[in-house]
């Protein structure tokens, strides 16, 4: 069910091509962060002026904030060339030793979903974050024997959605931690309006703002709902997509005025009427509603908590005043 919803903010098969046209590649085009990115252009200058690699980077926050784009512009603002691959791409030891091996001096190896790196990965991780090296074994029994290889400095960004669940040896090797925060409205309506530009939409700023209410703070979800919005648009003839036009599509693809969708109800609606208002746990929830614990947990929850709507306790999940009267 999560994978058909427009307002998940995971990769969907149809973001492909397109989304990779919408991202931006200059820090300049990257729109909002404004204190992660400030603090990161004195990193890059500083370490560019000392002709060293970046300290490693941690990039986190709930999924479509903009992580991999960051992450693809620090390497281009360095100079330097990315190598991406993710946490459970990773699946043994020999895997990451030969991305290690392979690296070219200040490279930048983005890591995704580093919280799914199994121990035995990450194992090897920490000599080479720490000092550039690579210990491996080599041959197996009493023949085996250990050796050191060097490697050329570089930079690991690993980007996760769940800092939470990163072991503490390698939360503690990264020397930049960033924090992606959701979107505001202005911003995200910038958003919206560049990438009707490149789509070429015609979208006046009402139009914009509308669909930026209610894309949950996140630009992945504003860049999908405006090509929804275009289809609704052009099927009823209209070529300028204007306020009206705007919220008329998102009704009808059920998503409310403050962006929230129907797993969302049906969870608040769970927690409120099933539950009590909570505390509830989460693999409760997940049972109830039938989906995974993990969708709930990426997906429903940040939004839901940055609006204020619900609270995470020791208990489990409790909705607030405001949320039983938004949502009964
Ligand atoms: P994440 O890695 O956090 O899941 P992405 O970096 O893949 O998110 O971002 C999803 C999409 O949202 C990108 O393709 C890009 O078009 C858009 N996007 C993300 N952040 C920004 C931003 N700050 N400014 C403009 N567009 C953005």
């Amino acid at each position: 069910m999560a994978d058909e919803r427009l307002l998940e903010p995971g990769l969907n098969p149809d973001d492909g091509p397109i989304e990779e046209g919408l991202r931006p590649h200059q820090l300049v085009n990257y729109v909002g962060q404004k204190k992660a990115v400030n603090n990161l252009k004195v990193f890059i200058e500083a370490a560019c002026g000392r002709s060293e690699a970046l300290d490693h980077l941690l990039l986190y926050g709930p999924p479509g904030l903009g992580k991999t784009t960051l992450s693809r512009i620090v390497a281009a603002e360095m100079g330097a060339q990315i190598r991406g691959t993710s946490g459970p791409a990773i699946t043994r030891p020999g895997d990451l030793a030969a991305i290690l091996t392979n690296l070219q001096p200040h490279d930048i190896l983005f890591i995704d979903e580093i919280h799914r790196l199994n121990r035995t990965v990450e194992e090897i991780l920490y000599p080479a974050l720490e000092d550039f090296k690579l210990d491996i074994i080599i041959g197996q029994g009493p023949a085996a024997r250990s050796i050191s290889l060097d490697l050329p400095p570089f930079t690991l960004v690993g980007a996760t959605t769940r800092i939470g669940l990163l072991s503490s040896p390698l939360r503690d090797r990264f020397g930049i931690v960033v924090r992606l925060e959701f979107y505001q409205v202005e911003e995200l309506s910038e958003i919206i309006l560049r990438s009707a530009g490149i789509l070429n939409i015609e979208v006046d700023r009402d139009g914009a703002v509308e669909i930026a209410r209610r894309s949950r703070g996140t630009p992945r979800i504003a860049n999908r709902l405006l090509k929804r919005v275009r289809d609704f648009a052009q099927v009823d003839g209209h070529s300028l997509v204007s306020r009206s036009i705007a919220a008329a599509a998102l009704d009808n693809l059920e998503i409310d005025a403050l962006g929230f969708d129907n797993l969302d109800r049906l969870f608040m609606d769970a927690i409120i009427n099933k539950f009590n208002g909570g505390p509830v746990g989460i693999e409760t929830l997940a049972a109830v509603l039938n989906e995974e614990s993990d969708t709930l947990e990426d997906v429903c929850e940040p939004f839901l908590l940055q609006s204020g709507f619900l609270a995470r306790t020791p208990r489990g999940r409790v909705v607030t005043r405001s949320a039983r009267e938004y949502f009964s």
